[in-house]
């Protein structure tokens, strides 16, 4: 039997480079335990699908409508699921490199790298910070990546710790490809485990679609088809200059959605190759995104500036060995930190000192019978005039957003919602909650003075080439 039949991904398709008998040879023939000790001591294989901008309310395991996403679902049924995991900011410059160190980006300073102005320039990631696949490698992990968003080029700090970096401007299918291929040069029977990290680009804006995908999901082939959208249209409705009319909001959103199926798809093709042989059950499979994505809920297209929950929710979908865990749902507020602290605690223990985590391990919910923390949750962008911080505690949300100014105090504007019965966050309490307003702004400061006391030296900002920006800007980036 094939081991996609147990993910019911069906069988590879047509276009895989690497047949799924020739990598259930290569890749896993070593990969059986002899005995139950062996088998516990192994470090297991960890593939971290990273899908950018993808909405979790926009999959079927999450509860959408539209059919976007069987092979996601199909993974989800025999994984844990967690509801409300949350990202630490809104959009990838910020939020990857807190992915990488379980840090906060306040802690590792890289904000910003726009294509703005006539030298745009990007923050790094300094050497000093520990990342995942460093530590990873650490313990005898091989590890690559294989990515496709211009805020992670190799020159930004994000390659650190991996043996291989590929950064592609392809869609999904041929990153998949990539992937395995690179898989199939590691394995042999002294391979060591490995870990691949896949940062798919095809559902951010302008979403990347493909043709069986946008049949799928039903939506209006014009409205859908390839080059339907034109790029500068988010910027002019973000700026005003244009109103979206509900055909044409519904038209991006059927965009959006068939960009997730295209992702899906491919991502059946990587499961296909990885199910080989049932060597999927060895392995840990973590999907989530690095932020969400805005339809207009509070005006804005996108995502990158605001801090509302459609910009921080992210999926998180955890697939464990030998199906543990299989099927729970977890409903407590979590946080893209705890990845890192969840994936080293599944790599097993290291002889060296362990980094310093700002998350925790998820797995305390699925081993440890953790309560639903209580504890507060952080989110944080920082633009040239403009810093914005949420924090959420006790279903309560304090946005606070600095405007700079140049001959003047910064203008500070506070947003209060009680996400348990306004998880849309429509209507500012603020001026009602004086009381929780100053709890969770208090909670804020605190916070702020706690962890810069972990925070890494301010890394090198570098100049971004014409080519760079001019791709930045092309994506919608020109903050
Ligand atoms: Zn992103």
């Amino acid at each position: 039997m094939r081991g996609s039949d147990v993910l019911g991904v069906g069988p590879a398709r047509r276009g895989l480079t690497l047949s799924v008998s020739a990598l259930t040879l290569l890749v896993f023939s070593c990969g059986r335990p002899e005995n139950p000790g062996a088998a516990a001591s192994r470090r297991p294989p960890i593939v971290l699908v990273l899908v950018d901008a993808l909405r979790p309310d926009h999959l079927g395991c999450y509860g959408y409508r539209r059919p976007t996403s069987p092979v996601l679902d199909s993974l989800a049924a025999s994984a844990a699921l967690f509801a409300n995991a949350v990202a630490v900011s809104s959009w990838t410059k910020p939020s990857i490199p807190s992915l990488f160190t379980s840090l906060y980006p306040s802690q590792h300073s890289v904000f910003e790298g726009s294509a703005h102005g006539d030298t745009p320039e990007s923050d790094v990631l300094p050497d000093e910070a520990v990342t995942l696949a460093e530590t990873l490698k650490e313990r005898g992990y091989a590890t690559a990546a294989f990515v496709n968003n211009l805020h992670l080029r190799p020159r930004f700090g994000l390659a650190q710790g991996f043996d291989r970096y590929e950064e592609l401007s392809e869609p999904a299918p041929v990153m998949v490809q990539h992937l395995l291929a690179w898989l199939h040069g590691v394995s042999g029977p002294e391979a060591r485990p490995f870990f691949a990290y896949i940062h798919v680009l095809d559902a951010h804006w302008p979403y990347t679609v493909s043709a069986a995908a946008a049949q799928a999901v039903g939506g209006d082939r014009q409205q859908i088809a390839p080059n339907a959208v034109d790029r500068s249209l988010r910027d002019a409705v973000n700026q005003g200059l244009v109103k979206l009319s509900p055909e044409a909001l519904e038209g991006l959103i059927a965009r959006y959605d068939a960009a997730i199926r295209s992702v899906d798809d491919a991502l059946g093709e990587l499961l296909a190759g990885l199910t080989a042989g049932s060597a999927l059950d060895e392995m840990v499979v973590l999907v989530t995104a690095d932020h969400g994505e805005e339809f207009l809920e509070h005006g804005l297209l996108g995502h990158g500036d605001a801090l509302y929950e459609e910009s921080l929710h992210v999926p998180l979908i955890l697939r464990l060995p030998h199906r543990e865990a299989a099927g729970r749902r977890i409903a407590a507020r979590v946080t893209s930190l705890d990845v890192m602290p969840t994936l080293l605690e599944l790599a097993g223990p290291s002889a060296g000192s362990a980094p310093s985590l700002e998350g925790k391990s998820l797995m305390r919910y699925l081993r440890r019978d953790a309560p639903p923390t209580d504890s507060a949750t952080i989110a944080e962008v920082r633009h040239k005039s403009t810093s914005r911080q949420a924090i959420s505690k006790d279903g309560w949300k304090l946005i606070r957003t600095v405007h700079r100014r140049p001959d003047a105090p910064p203008e500070i504007k506070l947003e209060l919602y009680a996400l348990a019965d306004d998880a849309g966050e429509r209507s500012d309490r603020a001026p009602v909650e004086p009381g929780t307003v100053r709890a969770l702004l208090a909670g804020l400061e605190a916070w702020e003075r706690d962890v810069a006391t972990r925070s890494l030296r301010r890394g090198d900002r570098v100049r971004v080439d014409d080519e760079t920006a001019a791709k930045l800007r092309a994506l919608g980036y020109a903050h």
